[in-house]
């Protein structure tokens, strides 16, 4: 039996020795981390989209080029197979639960940045069996490929459909190889993390950084002299499926 089977196995088995109540209530605990000299710090890493800047160039899709070629996400034509980290939907598939928002009916079919929300009381965290997926102290809810073992409950339990599962090897459909990230595996899942690896270099994300309008703010939720708190305290701002109870921690911009 190879390793990822032996996983799988066990997991299941300890979901059923659990009883699956449980296991699906279970808390969430922030892992502690450790930032390394020079990296970027938060006590709550958050993005705000500024989403009329978006609307104002439409073609424009410079931060998902920059996250996907950063981070080797592969190009899969199939949609039901595709794997995205940063993508763009309508606003009545963003906001299903906000119909009456806006009263132009023509900003119903503008595009809206996702991305994963990277949730205060993220339900992927608490579901997964073997702790793939979990929250950092800093609010980074990250993915450790090598424990997933793709069984999906964090995909089932993620309200966004912010996780991609790789069904067929994606290393074929990488178009740009970037050499200082990992590829992932058939069989795993994968999302966005909020540029960890770059923030352990003191760089913000690459989709911040790649975004020349200055749509996309990053920074300390819990910093009230961020750049991101002071626009949340003088702009209105949604959040996606807020009433769930999950505390996303994107939040757009839109008054
Ligand atoms: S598929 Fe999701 S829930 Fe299952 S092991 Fe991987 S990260 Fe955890
Ligand atoms: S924060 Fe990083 S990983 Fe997440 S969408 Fe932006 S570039 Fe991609």
């Amino acid at each position: 039996m190879d390793r990822r089977k032996f996983l799988k196995l066990a997991a299941i088995s300890a979901t059923l020795a659990g009883g699956v109540p449980g296991f699906f209530n279970r808390e969430v605990k922030a892992k502690a981390y450790t930032p390394p000299p020079g990296a970027l710090t938060a006590r709550r890493w958050g993005m705000a989209i500024d989403i009329k800047k978006c609307w104002e160039h439409p073609e424009c899709n410079d931060c998902i080029k920059a996250c996907h070629y950063i981070h080797n996400v592969p190009h899969i034509p199939d949609r039901k197979r595709e794997v995205k980290w940063i993508w763009k939907d309508e606003f009545e598939h963003v906001f299903p639960d906000k119909p009456n928002e806006f009263n132009n009916i023509l900003l119903a079919h503008k595009p809206f940045l996702l991305l994963c929300n990277h949730c205060e009381h993220p339900p992927c965290v608490r579901v997964c069996p073997t702790q793939a997926t979990f929250k950092r102290e800093d609010g980074i809810v990250m993915m450790d490929y090598h424990r997933c073992i793709g069984c999906r409950f964090c995909m089932a339990a993620c309200p966004f459909g912010a996780r991609s599962f790789n069904w067929v090897d994606p290393r074929p459909y990488i178009e740009h190889f970037n050499p200082e990230f990992p590829t992932r595996m058939k069989g795993v899942v994968e999302k966005c993390l909020f540029c960890y690896e770059r923030l352990e270099k003191g760089q913000i994300p690459a989709c911040v950084e790649a975004c020349k309008h200055k749509a996309l703010i990053f920074g300390d939720l819990e910093d009230e002299n961020s750049e991101i708190s002071r626009l949340l305290r003088s702009r209105f701002s949604i959040r996606r499926k807020a009433e769930l109870g999950t505390g996303p921690s994107v939040f757009y911009l839109i008054g």
